[in-house]
């Protein structure tokens, strides 16, 4: 339980608002406990007939007035807690955001894209329940217990402890209950998310799963995880509905006894029929909020599995930063002695290299050489596990993150763009680019021509991922928005699809407006492109096998000027055309 309010208070941030609703909820609730307090005085009046009219008026007046002010507090009270509920989890859900982008991306390899959603959807959902309902329903059920438990003591001690005790009783049963279900959620929840996980893949893979000829036959994953949480929801609400069952049972019981109690003593004249009368109207009072308390503890001992999910998101740690910066000196790139593996998958060995300011240097290779790894090192995207990269002599760890992703324009290999106008997509690169300077942008990425073509130019969405446009189109948006940031060193992982050859001309073009001045990292699979680049490295099998420039290497005999031979051969076939 102590843990369970570390993390509430772990995951709410600031816990201001949540007090205050809270303490808003105990003046609500002493209202209404004054309200039962002017009731029982009149009926006790009443029954011993020495009411007054005007005693009888002026309790009247004191009901209403005092309804009056519960209903209103309670309708301040019911906005204001929402208030705090929905500012929390809206907080929590920005904090989760700005909390991922610093998260290494190793962290979104360990995690699928449906498990880290799941946060923000069910998970967060969860939350919204905690923070709008459960905790305030809660605290005021347990107060209201407290409260009317004293009353009903105070009226008359012996039938209020008959109440209170065998009502009070039955609570273990529940709070066992409670427990078996904080044991069972995260089961549950897992379940719900492998369900979430297999459905995504589902309808990633929809074009697939039909040339497959699946349309007809069940996608086995997705049934299977289905079946497996539909069988965990059951199980969970079986075992616990039992349990509730009971504890519902009890609590009727409870006011059988009171009822027996009751009555024998008001045969044996112990006990006044008004006080016994006030018992019978008022004990259900006392029930309910007993019963809801057990309720929201269930529902709330559930959805704390959903917390810790997103605590445990919380609680990663972005890359470290280490101390020691100073400044760069220029925009050289130097790796020295890397070793990197993926888990315990060597994919670097003892690479060393510089890329000296102003200049291009290429990387090419067999695919799974490593070529895209080095660049994600430098992108610190992960930390190398020996050895150093350095920008301007200054080791890449001590960087703060923003200083160090403002030295890099990047080209991925597959170009991601969001679902949004094509303006706001090169936009990305400089936020506070105005839409000229964009449109300057494209025009040097030579794509302006075709954006202007679309049939809202730059204001046409792109659909997702991009999907309303070719490859070639992504490539030169993406150089559009490197070309907007103009960051002084250039990534380029060239796209491997094949491109046609317009648009492979127009890259290039872009590309040359790109690289002016800069220092430039490019990974090529036509080495067509790379031929001027000052050095060239063949990457194989994680190491260095050969270096220089191009005269050099065609020199060498190795890797390199075997595949140029070959991407010749290839491209002398291209220009003859088909053969008949
Ligand atoms: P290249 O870009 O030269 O084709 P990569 O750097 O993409 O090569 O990959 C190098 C090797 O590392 C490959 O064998 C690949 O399977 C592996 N690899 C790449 N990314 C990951 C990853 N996130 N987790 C595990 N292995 C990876
Ligand atoms: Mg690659």
């Amino acid at each position: 339980m102590l843990n369970l309010l570390r993390m509430i208070r772990f995951t709410i941030g600031e816990t201001g608002p949540v007090i205050r609703s809270g303490l808003l909820n105990l003046a609500v609730m002493l209202a209404l406990g004054a309200l039962y307090v002017v009731v029982y005085f009149l009926m006790l009046a009443l029954m011993r007939q020495e009411a007054t009219l005007g005693g009888v008026t002026a309790y009247t007046l004191a009901l209403a007035g005092l309804v009056a002010a519960y209903y209103f507090a309670s309708i301040r009270l019911n906005h204001y807690s929402l208030q705090a509920g929905y500012d929390t989890v809206a907080g929590l859900r920005t904090r989760l955001s700005d909390h991922l982008r610093r998260l290494p991306l190793s962290f979104f390899k360990k995690n699928d894209t449906a498990a880290i959603s799941g946060r923000f959807l069910h998970d967060m959902a969860d939350a919204e329940a905690v923070f709008c309902i459960y905790l305030h329903e809660i605290v005021t059920s347990a107060i209201i217990v407290v409260l009317y438990g004293a009353l009903l003591c105070a009226a008359d001690a012996r039938l209020g402890l008959v109440v209170v005790v065998t009502a009070l009783a039955a609570l273990p049963l529940m709070l066992h209950a409670v427990r078996a279900l904080g044991r069972e959620a995260p089961g549950h929840i897992a379940a719900r998310a492998l369900a979430d996980k297999t459905l995504l893949e589902h309808l990633r893979g929809m074009s697939e799963l039909k040339a497959a000829g699946m349309t007809g036959a069940r996608f086995t994953p997705w049934a299977e995880a289905n079946r497996r949480f539909r069988a965990m929801s059951l199980s969970m609400e079986t075992r616990f509905g039992v349990r509730g069952q009971i504890f519902l049972a009890l609590l009727d019981a409870s006011f059988v006894a009171m009822l027996l109690a009751g009555s024998w003593l008001v045969a044996d004249g112990a006990l006044s029929v008004a006080v016994f009368l006030f018992f019978l109207l008022f004990s259900g009072k006392f029930y309910q909020p007993l019963q809801d308390f057990g309720v929201f503890i269930a529902e709330f001992r559930y959805v704390a599995a959903s917390l810790k999910r997103i605590a445990d998101v919380l609680h990663e740690r972005p890359l470290p930063v280490r101390p020691g910066h100073t400044p760069p000196r220029g925009h050289a790139i130097a790796f020295a002695g890397v070793d990197f593996a993926y888990g315990d998958k060597a994919v670097l060995r003892d690479v060393s290299f510089t890329v000296p300011e102003g200049t291009v240097t290429a990387l090419v290779g067999e695919s799974g050489g490593g070529k895209t790894t080095a660049l994600n090192l430098l992108l610190r995207f992960w930390d190398v596990d020996r050895g150093a990269i350095t920008i301007g002599g200054t080791d890449i760890r001590t960087f703060a993150q923003e200083d160090l992703y403002s030295l890099f324009s990047v080209v991925f290999q597959d170009v991601y763009l969001f679902n949004d106008t094509v303006m706001n997509n090169i936009r990305l690169a400089r936020q506070e680019a105005s839409d000229e300077e964009v449109m300057q942008a494209a025009r040097k990425a030579c794509c302006h021509d075709f954006i202007m073509s679309l049939d809202q130019g730059y204001d046409t969405c792109v659909g997702e991922k991009g999907s309303r446009l070719s490859g070639g189109e992504r490539q030169r948006i993406a150089i559009a928005r490197a070309i907007l940031k103009d960051a002084p060193i250039l990534l380029l992982d060239e796209a491997t699809a094949s491109i046609d050859p317009e648009n492979e001309l127009l890259i290039q073009q872009g590309l040359t407006n790109l690289m002016r001045g800069k220092t430039l990292l490019v990974i090529a699979h036509r080495l067509s492109t790379i031929r001027q680049a000052h050095q060239i490295l063949v990457l194989r099998d994680g190491r260095i096998a050969e270096r220089g420039d191009h005269a050099a290497l065609m020199a060498g005999g190795g890797f390199y000027s075997n595949a140029w031979a070959r991407q010749q051969e290839i491209r002398s076939w291209n220009a003859a055309g088909p053969t008949p």
